[in-house]
């Protein structure tokens, strides 16, 4: 495991850095980080509330897989990357146990990654094509990533009880950055629920019955956005949630999703976004 502010590049944490050993302390502090993104990402990157999950997640790190022997492992929660005044955020289970668990980025270091960044590229959001370790000059453009749960999982599957703890933290993200986000992405039906749980804590009105997820699938939403659009403040600005099949092997192996599937769903997200942006292809 990397020890906090050790130089590993993006750690945002440090040996000072607060760290959750339940849930009770995973509200407190995430809480207490929303609406700064460093210091949420520091937090969380160190968050230890999840006892299975801290001894997997260590574990994996400390066995390694064979490719990867003569690599250290972050071993540590993945917290949410790119760019910190977003339009469009993209939202997937938990870091894979030899990616985002070995790199310390999200989507970072596996199949899944690869196909969501090079889509990500085609359509002008990301810098590069590809996204292979922290610190490798990567960028989203008006685009973030975050993980519904963000520990490592066992058969990438967190109990109900890990899921509903780290989900604390998934809404001081979403919190922090809702007065930007124009469009949110779920990868597969497990951060669609997500995604629609948190978006309804901070104030959208999610309709009933819950919008199912499918490939394809979108829902606007709305929520009272006081201040913000007209001089008596109380207009509604709505959020375009939108759902795309997850690019695991899984799916992308047997044709389930194919590429121009993915380009698809996620341009539909980048058009409501207005993105890519001209002003932002300088920035990160
Ligand atoms: S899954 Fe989330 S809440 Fe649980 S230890 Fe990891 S970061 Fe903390």
């Amino acid at each position: 495991m990397i020890e906090p502010g050790s130089g590993w590049p993006e750690d945002a944490a440090t040996t000072d850095t607060p760290v959750a050993t339940n849930a009770a302390e995973v509200v407190w502090l995430a809480d207490g980080a929303a609406g700064d993104l460093t210091e949420l990402s520091a937090r969380s990157s160190v968050c230890r509330a999840c006892p299975r999950l801290v001894a997997w997640r260590e574990q994996v790190a400390a066995d390694r897989r064979r490719a990867f022997a003569d690599q250290p492992y972050w071993g540590r929660p993945v917290p949410g990357w790119g760019d910190p005044r977003p339009r469009l955020l993209i939202v997937g289970l938990a870091p894979a146990a030899h990616g985002g668990n070995r790199t310390g980025r999200i989507f970072t270091g596996d199949r899944s990654g690869d196909w969501l960044f090079a889509s990500l590229h085609r359509l002008g959001v990301a810098v590069r094509p590809t996204s292979e370790h922290a610190g490798d000059g990567q960028r989203l453009l008006g685009t973030r990533m975050v993980a519904a749960v963000r520990c490592a999982p066992p058969d990438n599957k967190p109990t109900t009880d890990e899921r509903d703890i780290c989900q604390h933290w998934l809404r001081a993200e979403v919190e922090t950055v809702n007065d930007t986000i124009r469009a949110v992405v779920a990868l597969g039906g497990y951060a669609w629920q997500a995604a629609l749980r948190v978006l309804g804590q901070i104030g959208y009105r999610i309709p009933s019955p819950r919008p199912a997820f499918g490939h394809g699938a979108t829902v606007e939403l709305i929520a009272a956005d006081q201040g913000r659009g007209s001089a008596g403040g109380g207009t509604e600005r709505p959020l375009l949630l939108a759902g795309s099949y997850h690019p695991s092997q899984q799916n992308t192996f047997t044709g389930k999703l194919t590429e121009p599937m993915l380009d698809a769903a996620l341009r539909r997200a980048t058009d409501y976004a207005g993105l890519p942006d001209p002003d932002s292809a300088s920035g990160g």
